[in-house]
Formats: C-alpha cells, sequence, structure tokens
C-alpha cells in the first residue's frame, strides 16, 4: 500500500474478509466492500459494490471494527512499563508525571495514545490519572481524531496513596472535603468538553473506586454523572481490601450492591478487574444494569496475576477486553485475554468458569463495548453506523501463513498490534499502512523518550532502582 494515499469524504475499502453485523452476530464475509460517506458506513457487502470513488483495495486483509477499551489510563502506560514487573510499587513513577509540565505531559500523553491507535483501539474509556492528565488527553485525543470518554480519576493520583492505603478510616472521612472539591472539578471538565469535536470527546464521571469514597462523596460523583448523561467507569472490587473495607463502611454490602443501593448503575457503567466481586451476590446486580466487565489482562504488568474472566463469562457478565495500562496493544490484550483465560477456566473448572473463545473476546472489543456505552452506531461493521474501523494483515510471518487465511480470527490468536495497517474513525484515517497520519510519527517517538528520560533519571537519582530485583 506503500504510496497510496488514505481516501477521504466518499470511498470504498474492499477487504479480503469483513467482520461484519449479521442477524445472528457478527459474521465474517469473504471478498466483501464496505461504503463509506463522511462519518459513516452506507454500505457492507459480501461482494464488490459498484460505484464511483476511490477505492482502497486490500485483499490480504480482515477489516473489523475499531475496538473499544472499556478501561484505559494513556499517559501512564509507559512510565511503569518494564519497572512494574519487577515487583515494586509504580506509585513513585506516577507520581513523578506530576511534576511534568503541560507540553511534557502532552508528549507523553502522545507517545502512548500514538500506540493505542496503532494496536487498532478507536475508543478509549479513559480514566487519566489526575485532571491535568485529563486535560492533556483531550488536547491530543481531541486534534488527532481519537474518540474517547475521558475523566480525571478522582481522588487523582496526587490524594490517592494516603486515602487508598490508609491504616484508619478515619483518613477516608478526612478526606470528603478536597475530594468533594475534585468532584466539582471534573463535572466542569465533563460540560466544558462535552461533545467537542464532532461528539468524538464525550467525558465521564471517574472515581478511583469504592474504598476511597463515603457515602457522601460517591452520591456527589452519581449525580455529576447523571447531569452529564455519559455514565460512571471505576476500578470494581479490584482486590479484598476494596470488597472488605466497603462491607466495614456500609452494614455488610458489597462495592456493587453498595453502589446499587446509591444509583450508581443508571446510566452506562464500566468496572474495571473486579477481583474481589461477590460472585453469589454481584453477578445479577451488574446484569440487570447491563454494567460491563472492563477485563485488563496486562493489569499489574506482563506476567500479573490471571483474572476473573472465564468466571465472568459463566455468570453472563457483560465482559469487555481493555488496555488498562502498561501495554497499550488491544490485538495482544485480546489474546491474552484468551490464552490466560483459558488456563485460569480449565484450572477452575465448569459450572463456576466458561472457556473463553477469540469471538468472545472480539466481541468484547468491539459490540459488548458499546452496547455498554449506549452506543449501538459503534463497534460494527454495518449500514449506518460509525465508520470507526480497522484492518490487519494476517497473511504475515509468524501471523498467517502467507495467503489470507481460511479463519482469520484464529490468526489473531498469534499476533499483535504490529499487524494492524490502516485505523479509521469517523471515517478519517488516523493510522495508515501501519503508520501515523495526523501527527509525525517519528517526532512522537523521539519527544516521549526525552520524557521518559528525564524521569528514569529522576527515579536513579533517588535510587529507586536499587537493588535490582532478580
Ligand atoms: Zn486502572
Amino acid at each position: 500500500m506503500a504510496g497510496t494515499q488514505a481516501p477521504k469524504g466518499s470511498y470504498f475499502v474492499e477487504a479480503g474478509w469483513i467482520l461484519a453485523s449479521g442477524a445472528e452476530g457478527p459474521q465474517l464475509l469473504r471478498g466483501g466492500t464496505i461504503q463509506v460517506e463522511n462519518d459513516r458506513i452506507v454500505a457492507v457487502s459480501g461482494d464488490q459494490l459498484v460505484g464511483e470513488g476511490p477505492r482502497l483495495s486490500l485483499p490480504d486483509q480482515l477489516l473489523m471494527p475499531g475496538l473499544i477499551s472499556g478501561h484505559t489510563h494513556v499517559a501512564s502506560a509507559t512510565p511503569t512499563r518494564g519497572l512494574i514487573e519487577g515487583g515494586r510499587s509504580f506509585s513513585r513513577p506516577i507520581k513523578l508525571m506530576e511534576t511534568l509540565s503541560d507540553d511534557e505531559l502532552d508528549d507523553l500523553t502522545a507517545f502512548n495514545l500514538a500506540e493505542v491507535l496503532k494496536a487498532g483501539c478507536t475508543t478509549q474509556v479513559e480514566m487519566s490519572l489526575s485532571l491535568r492528565q485529563a486535560e492533556s488527553y483531550v488536547r491530543v485525543a481531541g486534534a488527532w481524531g481519537a474518540r474517547g470518554f475521558p475523566g480525571g480519576m478522582i481522588p487523582g493520583t496526587s490524594r490517592l496513596e494516603g486515602i487508598w492505603f490508609r491504616k484508619d478510616d478515619q483518613a477516608l472521612f478526612d478526606s470528603v472535603p478536597d475530594t468533594l472539591k475534585e468532584i466539582a472539578e471534573n463535572f466542569e471538565f465533563g460540560k466544558k468538553y462535552m461533545g467537542i469535536h464532532e461528539g468524538r470527546i464525550m467525558p465521564m464521571m471517574a472515581p478511583h473506586a469504592t474504598d476511597t469514597h463515603t457515602d457522601e462523596t460517591m452520591a456527589a460523583i452519581i449525580e455529576a454523572a447523571a447531569v452529564l448523561g455519559t455514565g460512571i467507569q471505576i476500578h470494581l472490587s479490584q482486590r479484598d481490601t476494596e470488597t472488605d473495607a466497603v462491607r466495614r463502611l456500609h452494614d455488610g454490602l458489597s462495592p456493587t450492591q453498595w453502589l446499587e443501593k446509591l444509583g450508581g448503575f443508571a446510566g452506562p457503567f464500566f468496572g474495571a478487574h473486579m477481583m474481589a466481586l461477590d460472585w453469589e451476590t454481584d453477578p445479577e446486580i451488574l446484569k440487570r444494569h447491563g454494567a460491563v466487565f472492563a477485563h485488563c489482562p496486562s493489569a499489574g504488568g506482563a506476567g500479573g496475576a490471571t483474572q476473573p474472566y472465564p468466571e465472568a463469562l459463566a455468570a453472563g457478565i457483560a465482559t469487555n477486553i481493555a488496555i488498562d495500562t502498561h501495554s497499550n496493544d488491544l490485538i495482544e490484550n485480546i489474546k491474552l485475554a484468551v490464552i490466560a483465560g483459558k488456563v485460569r477456566a480449565k484450572l477452575i473448572g465448569a459450572p463456576k468458569a466458561k472457556l473463553p473463545t477469540i469471538w468472545g473476546a472480539v466481541d468484547g472489543a468491539t459490540v459488548v463495548a458499546a452496547d455498554g456505552l449506549r452506543r449501538p452506531d459503534l463497534g460494527r461493521i454495518e449500514v449506518g453506523a460509525k465508520a470507526d474501523f480497522i484492518t490487519l494483515d494476517l497473511s504475515d510471518w509468524f501471523v498467517g501463513a502467507g495467503a489470507l487465511p481460511p479463519e482469520p480470527l484464529n490468526n489473531l490468536l498469534y499476533a499483535n498490534g504490529s499487524i494492524v495497517r490502516h485505523v479509521a474513525v469517523d471515517g478519517h484515517f488516523l493510522v495508515f499502512d501501519g503508520a501515523l497520519t495526523v501527527a509525525q510519527e517519528d517526532d512522537v517517538f523521539v519527544r516521549g523518550a526525552v520524557v521518559h528520560k528525564k524521569l528514569w533519571k529522576q527515579l536513579m537519582d533517588e535510587e529507586w532502582f536499587t537493588p535490582t530485583p532478580r
């Protein structure tokens, strides 16, 4: 494809395979075509479509919906990548990010968002670790044309540790006035940016977790979310200490029960991790409200703990595959979800665990997430849907076999983000033939490196790397 220009406006894309909506869910069309007009898909066919206009011909590629990550912390992925695996707390590198200038923060956001996009994730449910990082996300994602549902995590990184890792609940009660202030600031952020960039930026409220809030602060978040109308994203029951703290503070209720009591599931709801869910009581509540479990195989870094994806599938909870942080490669995370999930499911066994499949994981990263966002125009290749799509080369070394494969989704189990060739949002190509079109890729790379080196230098000066864990 080198040398070919990215088409715009009204155009056709022909692909070896198309993963399109069918009567009974997604289906593969061999040798199909889609027609795009501005921001929409206006025709989908399993044959050639005739008509005037530019035509992109991709006979060795799979065209599928743009991926949706139900949980990201875009700017902070690389500052912890390759460091968290040593087993240390990553709170220091994350805190150092708050000492960066706005320009440096934008360079970090740009580096990470470039990776997110290049690996085919077109929509991010983005929990920025501070309001400053959320502002940075809106600047970069907005200018580049990515689709995002951003919010600043509350409490943000600079206040989080003292509340989350408290020895005494008094620290939580004492945090209320400052947390209410953060809620008000994030609500203003939400109102200010709602619907900008032709509706691609849609802020959400993003409480950190249930054990870092009180009745008063969580109620204030739920009230703000109701006004914004975009819902809530949160880390939910991410470890035993969270579930224990909520039971202690709220008459024995689980985090999910407590949120339901406060009305937290009135709108879209994305909960990440769910390691310490109450499997007796919570699945029914989550299902009743159409809440989505954002399952992040790379949470905890490469080789971190496995997570209850097979249990969520067995319980029938709507489950998305998401990035979280450290890795920005959603294709790789889809692969990891299936592989690690199969191992875990075999260890636990039925009926508590269900074996994941690649079809289910792809569904989770597209249709399931779109439905959770109450956005039937996303996550699908169908007439009338937003023209958010990606194409992948499944014939290449290590992933394919030199030709278009007969069952292409299975080849994703050998893939990573480097096989993504084209990425379009609202019909605009943000990545074309594997390279960013919306910024000078080399420039984004070099500028990101400067900030990473500055963070590592500071950590070295503080002897954070000593001793080296082996
Ligand atoms: Zn997270």
